[in-house]
């Protein structure tokens, strides 16, 4: 961010977060008054810096800067479910709560993912940074049994169309926004700037 303020940063002792610098400030209020002079509010300026702790999930959002997108599975034999693949990434299968196996789905995304269905917003909430109108594709994977909801970078979404995967590999922000999602078939040089294929 660039307005100018310091922002508190994190880091690790021992496996705890150690905090350090200011992660709230707030600037001088400024009043709110009606046509006729009348004190109407006040507006109260204040910038919070947030803690997202990633947890077991930290591998995920590691690996899209290394053009890799890792799934989980149940690997719990007294699981009915067992052998489910989830992307999004679970810690943790949701029907017998056992820790899941990491595992590697980027070939099955480069060469089975397509779109389920999409959508496209023209209005978003705050700190939005796609451009609008979104287009939000829902991508399902062959023997994946839940679909990941992600962005379509290039062209116009259709329903069962091909995607591939491309990463933010140039300079990754440890987010979901490592990963969008192109039609196959995609120039390479039509790609977001830093995104790559692999
Ligand atoms: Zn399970």
């Amino acid at each position: 961010m660039s307005c100018g303020k310091e922002h508190g940063k994190v880091r690790t002792e021992k496996g705890r977060y150690k905090l350090d610098g200011k992660f709230h400030h707030s600037e001088p209020n400024t009043p709110i008054f009606n046509e006729n002079g009348k004190l109407m509010g006040v507006t109260n300026p204040r910038d919070m810096t947030y803690v997202h702790s990633y947890g077991g999930e930290a591998i995920f959002f590691e690996s899209l800067g290394k053009g890799k997108i890792m799934a989980s599975r149940c690997d719990n034999p007294n699981c009915e479910s067992r052998g489910s693949v989830f992307m999004p990434f679970r810690i943790h299968c949701p029907d017998c709560l056992m820790k899941s196996t990491v595992m590697d789905i980027t070939e099955k995304a480069k060469t089975t993912a397509k779109v389920h269905t999409f959508m496209i917003t023209a209005r978003t909430g705050a700190f939005n940074p796609l451009p609008k109108p979104v287009k939000f594709v829902n991508v399902e994977f062959d023997g994946v049994v839940t679909i990941l909801m992600g962005y379509l970078a290039v062209g116009e979404p259709k329903m069962d169309m091909r995607v591939v995967p491309i990463f933010n590999t140039k300079s990754p922000t440890y987010t979901i926004l490592d990963l969008f999602w192109v039609p196959e078939g995609t120039p390479e040089a039509s790609l977001p700037e830093g995104y790559t294929f692999d």
